[in-house]
């Protein structure tokens, strides 16, 4: 079996050993927004933990949550779909590695892009399902070459870790004219300026995977979810009844808070904050000398081209952190496809730490 190592888990840990010796250390590394949850949501998880029994759900989650994410879907994207094609998951990861499984079987090649979310490759090598690699350049603006598409599905990220980069509503019409799309929105809602396009307002034939991971600011909750098509749902629901049994059912409950209109409109507002840091943290690297090829719309990465300093992304991150005190992810965590002169930044910090770790490049890289 192929797993490859994470590498930003491998900078976080020595990051924490640093941090354990009493060493100041800036985190530039972490996919993980720093925002706390709504209260209303907190307040929802602890009135539900005191006065219902926390048994399992539905193997595909609970109908007011479907729901409420259909009727959110319905109304941001103006598309159709209804409450049965949602499946509520423990994290969005569950979802990816069940549509991967059966639409892997189905039509035996998923393609992914390069440089691009480390764990489809790898979960398309677990699940032993044949997969090929599409080059994202920098040249191109990390756009994805629809004519190089062969394969007969395609999971793609929009807006995308680690580049940032949103699809235009051409590009995923077109890709979806050449092949099934398993489409990652795991970071819409987080995007500065412009809106990211779902699959699902090309095509009714895709897979949508998203989750309250990162715009609602709950990773460590654990709920993630999927519109499939209908003839998907029933092979969807006998993997995760076998290998989830059912998501968490205080997460779920906390999760449906979400829709309540003042916990969006506080976490619309968040966005401004990223965008703000985005725009610090992307100013300073590039006065550093590190090259941002497409100005990041989405998530909350910057994508950058350290070759001005080093062609080996993961030695220059090793020597970044232990002598400068800032950790952040070598480019081969994402690939092939020249990852080995980019690195990514992460801006789920404040603006504070964000200017020290800047200082702090400043001064080792000067
Ligand atoms: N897709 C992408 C592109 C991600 O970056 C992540 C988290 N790092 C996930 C999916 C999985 O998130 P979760 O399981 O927390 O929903």
């Amino acid at each position: 079996m192929e797993i490859k190592p994470f590498y930003v888990m491998e900078i976080l840990e020595k990051a924490k050993e640093l941090e354990r010796k009493g060493k100041e250390i800036i985190h530039f590394e972490v996919g993980e927004p720093d925002l706390p949850v709504p209260e209303k949501v907190k307040k929802e998880a602890i009135k539900a933990l005191n006065e219902m029994e926390m048994k399992y759900t539905e193997s595909t989650g609970i109908l007011p949550l479907k729901e409420k994410i259909t009727e959110y879907y319905c109304e941001t994207y103006g598309v159709n779909a209804s409450p049965e094609q949602v499946i509520i998951t423990p994290g969005s990861s569950p979802a990816l590695l069940a549509v991967l499984k059966v639409i892997g079987e189905k039509l035996g090649e998923i393609a992914y892009t390069d440089p691009g979310y480390p764990c489809y490759k790898n979960m398309l090598n677990f699940l032993k399902v044949k997969s090929r690699k599409i080059d994202v350049r920098a040249e191109n603006g990390f756009e994805i070459p629809v004519n190089e598409i062969e394969s007969p599905a395609m999971i793609i990220n929009s807006p995308a870790n680690p580049t940032g980069k949103i699809l235009s509503r051409e590009r995923i019409k077109k890709l979806s004219e050449k092949c099934f799309l398993i489409s990652d929105e795991i970071y819409h809602g987080l995007t500065y300026g412009k809106r990211a396009i779902s699959a699902l307002e090309v095509t009714e034939e895709c897979c949508v995977v998203g989750g309250f991971s990162k715009f609602f600011l709950m990773t460590g909750w654990r709920v993630g979810w999927v519109i499939v098509p209908k003839w998907m749902v029933k092979e969807i629901t006998a993997i995760l009844q076998n290998i989830v049994i059912s998501p968490p059912t205080v997460s779920q409950i906390a999760a449906l808070k979400c829709f309540d209109e003042e916990v969006l409109e506080e976490l619309k507002e968040n966005v401004k904050v990223f965008e703000k840091r985005r725009n610090l943290m992307l100013k300073g690297i590039q006065e550093l000398g590190f090259k941002v090829p497409v100005k990041p719309e989405g998530a909350f990465y910057i994508y950058a081209d350290c070759s001005k300093f080093s062609n080996d992304s993961y030695s220059f991150t090793s020597r970044i952190l232990e002598k400068a005190g800032v950790a952040i992810t070598p480019g081969i965590d994402f690939g092939e496809n020249e990852t080995d002169r980019f690195v990514r930044f992460s801006y789920c910090t404040d603006e504070n730490k964000i200017e020290k770790g800047l200082e702090k490049l400043y001064k080792h890289l000067k």
